[in-house]
């Protein structure tokens, strides 16, 4: 298993982890086998977003005696009401619930303490002004939570969140297929039927939000990595051709920031599926080819950052090149950092000496041979 730093968070978490939420409908037996296959593939980091009372507890006596082991990314605002679910900025309720978290998971301390579910930006705007983050900060000041997290689908809360300051991580749903998509505050309209109509490359939002985060340190933990298993049917998926969870994961993995896709799993044998993205060829996992030939796509001369044109002549990341300089575009001066970076790679646009390789392999027709001459006038 590898393992990234989740931004400025330090903390060091797998690339593949638990989603926990769909351990809702097993057993507490299930749900220890599929904990311990979890653990014994190297996952290190579980995400209980769940206010249902016997699920927190079923993973509570799943990991007792090896709590230490994982990284919990618990939520505030996530709450169990006359025995369902409701998203509360009830101040009450709130509380209530996390200490019913703390509780039921059988630990004094959470990880990640996330500010649950906000696509609104108004909303963001009060929780982060209001009473909520008042909670949030006086539970990081007294250590039960280690760090300041925010789950969202919508980009521009997300971006937000991620200029905040105080918010170190977020969790954001990343696929091909969502990526495509404007911002809404209605996640409902990712999973339309006309949406398919609306494809025109990666949404510049979200690709503006993968760079603020870079650029700002603040990691990205990925949920609806497969877009709910659309992704993997060709009738279902937006793009008309089916991919591998392989290839999803890996879709996600090369975004920047991107720390860990949290999966979720009913069986040992998902999160094997899962786990097989650590030992799967580059064949298996290019979703570049797959996306590119399909009816239906619109990444065109854009660069998914997805290393498909690899190998350089001169050794020049190529994908690492573009990210760079399309976070270092977006600035009104050169930042240092990136600057550093850039000249820290052991090779870069300068090195270029336009073979063209790249190019033919290249299944998205992205100019490189141009963009490398930007680069250079830009870093240099
Ligand atoms: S230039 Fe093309 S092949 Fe290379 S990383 Fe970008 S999109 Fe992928
Ligand atoms: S054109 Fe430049 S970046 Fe592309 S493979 Fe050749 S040397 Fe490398």
């Amino acid at each position: 298993m590898q393992y990234r730093t989740l931004g400025k968070t330090g903390l060091r978490v797998s690339e593949i982890g638990l989603g926990a939420e769909w351990l809702e409908r097993h057993t507490l037996e299930e749900i220890k086998e599929v904990i311990k296959r979890c653990e014994e593939s190297g996952i290190n980091i579980l995400d209980c977003w769940m206010a249902e009372p016997n699920v927190r507890s079923n993973i509570g006596t799943a990991i007792k005696g090896h709590r230490d082991n994982w990284i919990i990314q618990g939520h505030l605002g996530s709450t169990w009401q006359d025995g369902q679910y409701l998203r509360t900025r009830d101040m009450a309720k709130v509380k209530e619930a996390f200490q019913d978290l703390l509780i039921r998971l059988d630990t004094s301390y959470i990880d990640l303490g996330m500010i649950h579910f906000v696509d609104e930006t108004a909303e963001f705007h009060q929780i982060v002004l209001g009473e909520f983050m008042e909670y949030v900060r006086e539970l990081r000041d007294q250590g039960v939570i280690h760090h300041i997290g925010l789950s969202t689908h919508n980009p521009d809360v997300a971006k937000l969140a991620a200029l905040q300051g105080e918010i170190e991580m977020i969790l954001f749903s990343i696929n091909p297929a969502f990526d495509m998509l404007p911002a809404t505050e209605d996640m409902t309209q990712y999973f339309s039927e006309s949406y398919a109509d609306e494809l025109g490359g990666i949404a510049p939002e979200r690709a503006e939000l993968y760079q603020i985060c870079e650029r700002e340190n603040v990691g990205i933990n990925v949920m609806k990595g497969y877009a709910g298993g659309r992704l993997f049917s060709a009738e279902a998926s937006p793009f008309g051709v089916a991919l591998t969870p392989v290839q999803c994961l890996h879709y996600a993995l090369t975004r920047p920031a991107v720390a860990s896709v949290l999966v979720g799993y009913d069986t040992t044998d998902h999160v094997d599926q899962a786990v097989a993205y650590e030992t799967a060829s580059e064949e298996e996992k290019d979703y570049a080819t797959v996306l590119a030939g399909a009816p239906s796509h619109a990444y065109s001369g854009q660069c998914t950052y997805c290393g498909h044109c690899l190998p350089c002549p001169s050794g020049i990341d190529i994908a690492m090149v573009h990210k760079l300089y399309d976070l270092a575009e977006m600035q009104k001066e050169l930042p240092d950092t990136i600057k550093a970076h850039y000249f820290g790679l052991s090779a870069n646009a300068e090195d270029c000496i336009a073979c063209g390789g790249c190019e033919e392999r290249c299944p998205f027709g992205v100019p490189v041979i141009k963009h490398m001459e930007e680069a250079k006038l830009l870093f240099h």
